[in-house]
C-alpha cells in the first residue's frame, strides 16, 4: 500500500487484491476548497455544498477518463437557483452558485426546491453528452447516486463529506470481469460494500486517500495508484466576459455608456473584474470576435 496519508488536493484510484471486481476512488481537497470559494462570500452551508459538488465532479471526471470538461450543475426553484462545479481532464476545478436570501439552517430540499441535476461531459474532440435527473434527494451524494442508478448499469455508490480542513469523497463500483458482462462469483464485493457503509463523515473529510482506504479495507489488501492532482483555476477571459454585456442588447449597452464612463463585468468563479470603456463599444456591439489588438 502507498504511504498511509490523507491526500491533499488529489483524486486516487485503488485496486484490492482480495476484491478484484471492485473499483475504488477517493478524492480529497484541502487548500483548493478554500482557494476556489473564499472570495465568493457565500453562506457556509452553500460553501460546503459547492465543495461536495466539486469533489463529486472530480470523481466523475476521473472515472470516465476523457479529454475535456466535466460539468455538474444543479438548477432549483428554491432560494438557491443554481450551483455548478467543473473539473477539466488536467485537474483544474472551479465552482460557483447563485442564491437569494436564505437561512443557514435550511435543509437541502428547502435550499433547492424542485429542479434537476445535469451531468455534462464536454470532450475537446467530439459531441457533448448530458444526463439529467430530477432533484429528489437530501444531499449532493444522494443526487449523484440517483444519477448513477439512472445511467450506470454497474453497482456504484458515492459518499461525500465537507469538514473544516477538507472535503472528502469515496466511490465504490463493482466492475464485470474483463471484456465480459459477468461478475466474479467468489467475490468479496459484499464485504467491501458493507465496510464502506461504516464510514463516518469526519473520517471521510479528514482521511480520504490511502489512509482512509487502509482503515476501511485493509483486510482486502488494497493498493493505491498514483494520485491525480487537483487545483483551482479559471478559464474566464475579457472576451468571454463581454458576452454578458452583449447579451443585454445594443440599445441597452448604448444607454449604459451614455450614463457612465465604463462598464464592468466580473467573473463569479474567480472574482476577476473586466472593464470596458467607450473605445470598446464598437466591438461590444458587433457580433464579430475582437481582433488580437483589442484583447488585453
Ligand atoms: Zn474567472
Amino acid at each position: 500500500m502507498t504511504d498511509l496519508v490523507a491526500d491533499q488536493d488529489a483524486v486516487r484510484r485503488y485496486l484490492c487484491d482480495d476484491a478484484p471486481d471492485a473499483r475504488l476512488i477517493t478524492v480529497r481537497l484541502g487548500r483548493t476548497k478554500d482557494e476556489m470559494l473564499d472570495h465568493q462570500k457565500m453562506p457556509l452551508i452553500l460553501k460546503s455544498l459547492c465543495e461536495e459538488l466539486v469533489a463529486a465532479t472530480c470523481v466523475l471526471s476521473h472515472m470516465l477518463k476523457f479529454d475535456g470538461e466535466m460539468i455538474v450543475q444543479i438548477k432549483g426553484s428554491g432560494p438557491v437557483t443554481m450551483m455548478v462545479a467543473e473539473c477539466s481532464s488536467e485537474g483544474r476545478v472551479r465552482s460557483t452558485a447563485q442564491w437569494d436570501d436564505l437561512t443557514e439552517a435550511a435543509s437541502f430540499r428547502e435550499l433547492f426546491g424542485t429542479g434537476y441535476l445535469a451531468v455534462t461531459i464536454d470532450p475537446k474532440h467530439g459531441e457533448p453528452y448530458q444526463g439529467i435527473v430530477p432533484l429528489e434527494s437530501d444531499s449532493i451524494a444522494e443526487c449523484i447516486n440517483h444519477y448513477f442508478e439512472n445511467s450506470e448499469q454497474l453497482d456504484t455508490k458515492l459518499w461525500l463529506s465537507s469538514g473544516d480542513k477538507g472535503v472528502g469523497g469515496l466511490l465504490i463500483q463493482r466492475v464485470p470481469e474483463e471484456g465480459g458482462q459477468t461478475f466474479l462469483e467468489n467475490s468479496n464485493w459484499q464485504t467491501l460494500a458493507t465496510l464502506a457503509d461504516t464510514i463516518t463523515k469526519k473520517e471521510l473529510s479528514s482521511d480520504a486517500g490511502p489512509l482512509l482506504i487502509y482503515k476501511l479495507f485493509h483486510e482486502l489488501n488494497p493498493r493505491g495508484l498514483d494520485p491525480w492532482k487537483i487545483y483551482f483555476g479559471c478559464t474566464c477571459s475579457r472576451e468571454r466576459s463581454a458576452r454578458a454585456i452583449r447579451a443585454l442588447g445594443a440599445k441597452e449597452v448604448k444607454q449604459l455608456f451614455l450614463e457612465r464612463q465604463s462598464l464592468e463585468a466580473d467573473c463569479h468563479f474567480c472574482g476577476q473584474v473586466y472593464q470596458y470603456d467607450h473605445a470598446d463599444l464598437e466591438w461590444l456591439l458587433s457580433d464579430q470576435p475582437p481582433g488580437p489588438d483589442t484583447l488585453q
